[in-house]
């Protein structure tokens, strides 16, 4: 591709076309950039996958957006998808503990109690006296970080940790809530943990600031068609203002040119710019940076990815009852295969207004670790589902399909001192102007902490930019010239 001269923005290029990627095109389109998105795979949206079942349309990928922050539900509505937010029809969830399917208790924060009412069935008596222990006990230090199931326990017992703790981080992270961090993972937490003796206290203080907020709207929203169908809404939004979009162009490389901006190398392209926001995961990230910024190359091959699968099954609906609610988590501690059910059909109004005669549902597997369960065959993955669900809920009907998808290394793991990790990663880019890094690795994991990193990754370049502008002799030539080789 040759570059253009035409235009008065920067040219950028962003590397990878995941939602950070998308959300970056977005925004750099916003402050008058000229856009070229490079993505290795042949379709656009990574971890958001929009597909279909038995004629159902479906998620294969993420299925819900935090709307307690801005980010995704406001990019869904600038990108004309207003009208197709949902909120769950149900956000009545369960807990599959102790033997049986249990409502999750009311008021918690990542499953961190601010009483012990509540929580009856779920923990035993020994767990629910253990909570009460933390009013009196002597202050628990959390230092730089802490992993947060070890603070928990401390504060509170491991009951709580290994029932509601785990299952609800394991449903973000696929991780282990002993290696967690709680500063990059629960950032309020960690606060409320430094602010106070009584963790309960402290959960409780943050639960009275979202109510004085207002926060009393949908926590959880989705999309009608799919959360995997925002990615496709972003792409031709951003398309349709000039960016160009290309699949199927891995990038194999990033030179700074100290009197020109960047080159991208992908394969036989090189493409200039004058800057560059990395879109892609740790591993891909590393190798792009490894000529140009090492030590920030050294620090993302460290960071770690769990790999898991989600087994979508569809069944007639005259032959699937099933409980009531949105579906269920699986704590770890009570050795089941599936880590969690969403009742697809049941969680989202448009599933179940699309399809009448289905019901369309999803089992997840795989954690942090866990290496043995993805191993096996999709017929496999769809028969341990099918036993546990059985089990769970007494669904014993055959599926009339099963979808398996596999996310290989799908999310990024947030062990104690990644705050600090990812810290070195951007004091190690610093002096690289016009480079910027974003996505699940860095900030947060979910959809709208991917959008807020890129929102970020772009005004950090647009400030490397202009600095560039005003102490360079020819800023024309230097920021708008776009002579591609
Ligand atoms: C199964 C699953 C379910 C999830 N459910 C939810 C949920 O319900 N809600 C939620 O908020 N979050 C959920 N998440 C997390 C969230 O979906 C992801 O963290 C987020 O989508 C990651 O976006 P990203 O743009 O950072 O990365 P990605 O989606 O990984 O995108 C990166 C892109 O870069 C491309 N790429 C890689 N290397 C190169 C290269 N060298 N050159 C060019 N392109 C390259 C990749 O092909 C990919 O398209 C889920 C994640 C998984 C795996």
């Amino acid at each position: 591709m040759s570059g253009s001269h035409a235009g008065d923005g920067a040219r950028v290029v962003v590397v990878g076309a995941g939602i950070a990627g998308l959300a970056a095109a977005h925004r750099l389109l916003e402050r008058g950039a000229r856009v070229t998105v490079l993505e290795a795979s042949d379709r656009v949206g990574g971890k958001l996958l929009p597909g279909e079942i038995a004629g159902a349309r479906v998620d294969l990928g993420a299925e819900s957006l935090l709307a307690r922050r801005p980010e995704a539900v406001g990019l869904a509505r600038e990108v004309g998808l207003a009208g197709r937010l949902q909120p769950p029809a149900t956000a009545s969830a369960a807990l599959w503990t102790r033997g049986a399917l249990r409502p999750m208790p009311k008021g918690h924060v990542m499953g961190v109690p601010g009483t012990s009412a509540a929580l009856a069935g779920v923990l035993s008596d020994e767990g629910l006296a253990r909570i009460e222990r933390d009013a009196g006990l002597p202050r628990t230090e959390v230092g730089d970080d802490v992993a947060i199931g070890e603070y928990v326990a401390a504060r509170l017992g491991r009951e709580v940790v290994d029932r509601l703790v785990e299952p609800l981080l394991g449903g973000v992270y696929a991780g282990d809530a002993y290696r967690i961090s709680m500063r990059a993972a629960v950032p309020q937490l960690f606060e409320a943990a430094r602010t106070h003796t009584s963790l309960t206290e402290g959960v409780r203080e943050i639960q009275a600031r979202a109510a004085a907020a207002g926060q009393t709207g949908p926590v959880f929203m989705g999309i009608a068609g799919g959360v995997g169908t925002l990615p496709l809404a972003v792409a031709e939004s951003v398309r349709a203002r000039g960016a160009e979009i290309l699949t199927g162009t891995p990038v194999t490389g990033l030179r700074r040119d100290p009197e020109d901006g960047w080159r991208v190398v992908a394969g036989e392209r090189v493409l200039r710019a004058d800057a560059v926001v990395v879109a892609v995961p740790a591993p891909a990230a590393a190798a792009l940076l490894r000529a140009e910024a090492p030590g920030a190359a050294a620090e993302l091959s460290g960071v770690e990815y769990a790999s898991m699968a989600l087994i979508t099954l569809a069944y007639r609906r005259a032959e699937a009852a099933l409980p009531e609610g949105s579906g269920f988590l699986v704590p770890p501690v009570d050795g089941r295969t599936i880590k969690a059910s969403t009742f697809a059909s049941r969680k989202w109004g448009w599933i179940d207004e699309e399809n009448p005669d289905l019901v369309v549902l999803r089992t997840s597997v795989g954690r942090h670790g866990e290496t043995e369960i993805l191993g096996r065959d999709d017929a496999d993955l769809v028969e341990v589902s099918r036993h546990d669900l059985r089990a769970a809920t007494g669904l014993t009907a055959a599926p009339v399909a099963s979808r398996v998808t596999r996310w290989q290394d799908g999310l990024p793991q947030y062990p104690v001192g990644h705050h600090a990790r990812v810290t070195r990663v951007r004091a190690h880019l610093a002096g690289l102007a016009g480079l910027a890094v974003c996505g699940a690795a860095y900030d947060g994991v979910g959809v709208p902490a991917c959008i807020a990193s890129a929102y970020a990754a772009v005004d950090q370049i647009h400030g490397d930019l202009h600095g560039v502008q005003e102490l360079t002799a020819n800023p024309v030539q230097s920021l708008h010239g776009g002579a591609g080789e």
